[in-house]
């Protein structure tokens, strides 16, 4: 299904001309406009699905073959020395664009930027809490 108001709708289904990177029946991976860093890519798949919550599973399970499909390409055609794979959901988590997406982005010696969080010091018996309520 698409979403006649989404924008990676119409990206992704080619409504709205994109840089694409790459493509096939569930997915089109294309030039994020804001990129971290050179080659950032972002990967929509062509159904709607606000966020992981709505991804269907199968095109869950089709995810990850793509990223590293891109992920090879960023080290063969623009050399990067590592790769951040990022997918952000809902407001809180820095999610923008209400149609899921996966951040490949390709990181390179001195490019000057953090996707890292500022760890915590639980006590032990906090951590088993929260073991306790996912298990
Ligand atoms: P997020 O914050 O995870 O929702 O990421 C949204 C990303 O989409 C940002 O990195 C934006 O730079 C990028 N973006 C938004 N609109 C477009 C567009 N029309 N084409 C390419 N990238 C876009
Ligand atoms: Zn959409």
């Amino acid at each position: 299904m698409k979403l006649d108001n989404c924008i990676f709708c119409k990206i992704a289904n080619g409504e709205i001309p994109s840089r694409t990177v790459y493509e096939d029946a569930d997915f089109r991976a294309i030039l994020d406009l804001g990129p971290a860093t050179k080659g950032h890519t972002l990967i929509l798949p062509k159904e709607h699905a606000a966020n992981l919550y709505e991804l269907p599973e199968e095109t869950a399970a089709k995810v990850l073959p793509v990223a590293k499909k891109i992920a090879a390409l960023m080290q063969e055609k623009l050399g990067c020395d590592g790769l951040n794979l990022v997918q952000n959901n809902g407001e809180v988590a820095g999610q923008t664009v209400k149609h899921f997406h996966l951040h490949v982005i390709p990181r390179y010696e001195g490019d000057g930027q953090t996707i890292l969080w500022k760890p915590t010091e639980p006590a032990a018996e906090e951590l088993d809490g929260v073991l306790a309520k996912l298990k």
